[in-house]
């Protein structure tokens, strides 16, 4: 039987727990495991435009989620803090452990491709705006194929946004989501999304009102519970199992063994 692979989406002030979550990571590899590793870098992006004046700011939909506001300089910013910085540290990190990780960006080799969002709807004191230049949109298609000859050539991947666009151009997509069209796309077991929660709280942020598990018929009402970015999370959740994923783990990223925790059900347990 091929060996089931398991898709991993590091968050959770992800550059802090790097060196934990690369110690896991490459555990999990020698005893056999193939991993699929994600990350964004939301925290990193925020910290970046700060430094290069270029403060983040963000656009709520009329539907409450909230998404960065990607005009071309942000999008620029994102790719040092995502590609160029933090995606070189989890690939340092992995290979002083003996992993032979690879960097992709969803725009290399077209991994993650989406439709650019042709406009933003964005709510401005109560308004609805429309916003044009935005650099956004969804991960619609996955380069299975590259992937699996990384995978099958001993190399793990490592993957973060931006994605590329059918025009050919970078967009911002989230992390979360493109970690879970990620998992449906190769068939993998499991999804994990590890994040500074210990999982999903029925009332956030009450650490004891942690959901164990969610029966992946109520999956999409759980969104209920989610508050801010949580809301992708379960989203993501939801379609990974849509899409065939047989178990999606919300499991906590500041923890030791935070990849060994959420594999033994250690978080909210989507199934
Ligand atoms: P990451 O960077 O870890 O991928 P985000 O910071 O984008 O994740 O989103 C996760 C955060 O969402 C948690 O750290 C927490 O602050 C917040 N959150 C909102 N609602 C909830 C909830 N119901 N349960 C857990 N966390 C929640």
């Amino acid at each position: 039987m091929p060996q089931q692979i398991v898709v991993v989406k590091l968050g959770g002030a992800a550059a802090q727990s790097v060196e934990e979550f690369a110690e896991d990571a490459a555990a999990q590899i020698r005893a056999g495991r193939r991993l699929v590793l994600v990350h964004g870098g939301s925290d990193d992006t925020n910290r970046l435009s700060e430094q290069l004046g270029h403060p983040p700011r963000f656009i709520t939909s009329p539907s409450g989620h909230t998404s960065r506001r990607t005009d071309a300089r942000t999008l620029e910013i994102m790719q040092m803090a995502c590609r160029g910085a933090l995606n070189q540290r989890v690939v340092a990190a992995l290979q002083r452990r003996g992993v032979n990780a690879v960097g992709v960006s969803g725009v290399d080799g077209r991994v993650w491709e989406g439709e650019r969002k042709a406009a933003v709807r964005s709510v401005e004191d109560g308004r609805i705006v429309m916003v044009r230049d935005d650099y956004t949109g969804t991960v619609s298609r996955v380069n299975v194929s590259l992937l699996r000859t990384l995978m099958e050539a001993g190399f793990t991947p490592v993957l973060c946004p931006p994605a590329i666009s059918t025009n050919n151009e970078p967009i911002n997509v989230d992390a979360d989501r493109a970690a879970a069209v990620t998992a449906a796309a190769l068939g993998a077991s499991d999804l994990l999304l590890l994040t500074s929660a210990p999982g999903l709280l029925r009332q956030f942020p009450d650490e004891s009102s942690l959901i164990r598990r969610i029966p992946r018929g109520q999956a999409e009402s759980a969104q209920e519970f989610a508050q801010g970015r949580m809301k992708k999370k379960v989203m993501g959740a939801t379609e990974a199992l849509v899409g065939g994923v047989k178990r999606v783990v919300i499991g906590d990223a500041r923890r030791a063994r935070p990849i060994e925790a959420a594999l033994a059900g250690e978080g909210t347990v989507l199934e």
